[in-house]
């Protein structure tokens, strides 16, 4: 039984599994905990289930999807129809339109506050549109993740956008921000963000990896292991022959160029740490959006305000650190999906399965010969597609960091060579770096690089300073009246506590 102050009021529910998003593993985290007899409540910010992977169009305009320019569409196919016999069965509580700002652990499970994604807009499916508490003595977390962005010369100019909000915005609305298109940063995720623009119409100037095809080399063996990203891989290949789209390697953007707007961006050749090859420039005109990939940032603050132990993975980025059966640190708390790791959708759903199932006491799944491979595959991934060691060498004092407080690059290595300002929270009290709207989540990996930075060498920062740039005791804006209204309950649960 929960304590008096983390029962659910009028409008809250009760559960055996709480999962937090409905994305490729938050739906199958929220299938096998309900196959396996559970009482289900899910929470998901977006307003129909698919996640970003498998993110379409609203389904009161297109009822029935039929998953073109999607990948894995059959798994979500079957994933989404189980959810739903889940849901008619009355084994599922779907919220949809609703996101976490702040979870609590007690003895004997957690507590969940939701608010409203978008406040004042009902969402379409059967969810509220009023705030629900959801309570639950184990927790399956899936919350995904979001572009990591470095910051360039110009970025903060409107037409620069992340890669994946460019394709959001087409998975979502079947229509493009824009005409002509430069997509640049590193990793696979960049093809499907091209090719995506050109079939939705788009022209697609280049794409800019700045790694090259012969860093898989070594990894040749964990790329054979999951032979169906070489069939993406060879579709992406025809999509670019087929709109002659340049896929320029060891490439990058080093000035984004404009006045009001992108107008065009000027590139350059890298060696392979990174380092700008003189004489290699080169500008293209007439672009107005370009989009910036550097693979993705897990969301990490639900994970951290519970205090789930964290790692730092092959990529530079702070995971979650979780057993075969996906349990965290923290007692009935599991992971799934980019939180543990950014693996692609295909591994999400294994780790979700095995999530669920495991949260609702279910007959645990053995770890599969399947995930290890997707595993080792993503791991090659991140070596194949680094972030290039020198990057901060592309910055001038004058570039914006972060875009919100509109801090410098010049300003926050002021703030750590003359104020010894090195990690992330202390360089957001001196210059207020992450302080903004978006609370570092964009300009937070790049931060705590120049904070640590050592010369220019410093590519991946440290487990503490990436934990206290993610760590925010909010997880979602939240009006003030839903904080006051926690008064009472707060108060017993400090009560519980010192008791
Ligand atoms: C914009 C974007 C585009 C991508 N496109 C591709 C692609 O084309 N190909 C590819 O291979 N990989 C792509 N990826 C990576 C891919 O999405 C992931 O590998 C996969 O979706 C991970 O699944 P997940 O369930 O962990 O997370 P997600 O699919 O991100 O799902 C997480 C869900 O949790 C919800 N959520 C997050 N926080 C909260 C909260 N506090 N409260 C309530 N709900 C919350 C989100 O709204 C979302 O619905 C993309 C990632 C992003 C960010």
């Amino acid at each position: 039984m929960s304590p008096a102050g983390n029962r659910p009021g009028n409008d809250g529910v009760n559960a055996d599994v709480a999962v937090v998003g409905a994305g490729p593993a938050g739906l199958a985290a929220a299938v096998a905990a309900a196959e396996a007899g559970a009482a289900v409540a899910v929470v998901d910010a977006g307003s129909q289930p698919g996640g970003q992977f498998w993110r379409h169009r609203p389904e009161t305009i297109v009822p029935e999807p039929d998953g073109r320019g999607h990948h894995g569409w059959r798994t979500y196919v079957d994933l989404r129809s189980r959810f739903d016999a889940a849901r008619a069965a009355g084994r599922i509580t779907y919220l949809p339109g609703l996101q976490v700002w702040m979870a609590q652990n007690y003895d004997g499970g957690f507590t969940l506050r939701t608010t409203p994604t978008v406040a004042g807009v009902p969402p379409r499916d059967n969810g509220s549109s009023v705030a629900r508490t959801v309570v639950a003595p184990r927790l399956v977390l899936c919350p995904g993740g979001y572009d990591r962005q470095l910051p360039v010369p110009g970025w903060e100019l409107p037409g620069a956008m992340a890669a994946g909000g460019i394709q959001a915005f087409i998975k979502g609305n079947a229509a493009l921000p824009g005409k002509r298109f430069v997509i640049a940063g590193t990793g696979p995720f960049l093809l499907p963000v091209a090719a995506g623009v050109a079939e939705a119409g788009g022209q697609v100037l280049a794409v800019l990896e700045s790694s090259s095809g012969s860093a898989w080399l070594p990894h040749l063996r964990a790329a054979a292991g999951v032979p169906g990203k070489a069939l993406e891989g060879a579709e992406y290949a025809s999509i670019f022959a087929r709109h002659r789209i340049p896929y320029r390697q060891r490439s990058i953007v080093t000035e984004v160029l404009g006045t009001n707007h992108v107008t065009g961006v000027r590139t350059a050749k890298v060696d392979s740490v990174g380092r700008v090859r003189p004489g290699t420039e080169r500008i293209y005109q007439g672009v107005d959006v370009v989009g910036f990939g550097w693979g993705f940032t897990p969301q990490m603050e639900l994970p951290l305000s519970l205090g789930a132990e964290t790692r730092l993975d092959a990529d530079g980025s702070l995971v979650g650190v979780v057993d075969e059966h996906q349990q965290s640190s923290v007692r009935g708390l599991y992971l799934a999906g980019e939180v543990t790791g950014v693996g692609g959708a295909s591994l999400a759903v294994l780790e979700g399965l095995a999530a669920g199932t495991a949260a609702a006491r279910g007959r645990a799944l053995s770890s599969s010969k399947t995930m290890w491979r997707h595993r080792k595959f993503a791991q090659a991934m991140h070596k194949a597609h680094p972030i290039p060691p020198s990057w901060q060498e592309w910055l001038t004092p004058d570039t914006a960091v972060c875009r919100c407080e509109e801090v410098t690059a010049g300003q926050i290595a002021d703030a750590r060579d003359l104020l010894d300002a090195r990690d992330a929270r202390s360089l957001k009290s001196f210059t207020r770096a992450g302080m903004g709207w978006c609370q570092g989540r964009v300009c937070g990996f790049a931060t705590a690089c120049l904070g640590e930075g050592t010369g220019n060498q410093g590519a991946a920062p440290s487990v503490g300073s990436l934990a206290g740039s993610a760590k925010r005791p909010l997880a979602a804006p939240v009006a003030i009246g839903e904080l006051t209204a926690l008064a009472e309950p707060a108060e017993t649960n400090l009560q519980t506590k010192k008791n």
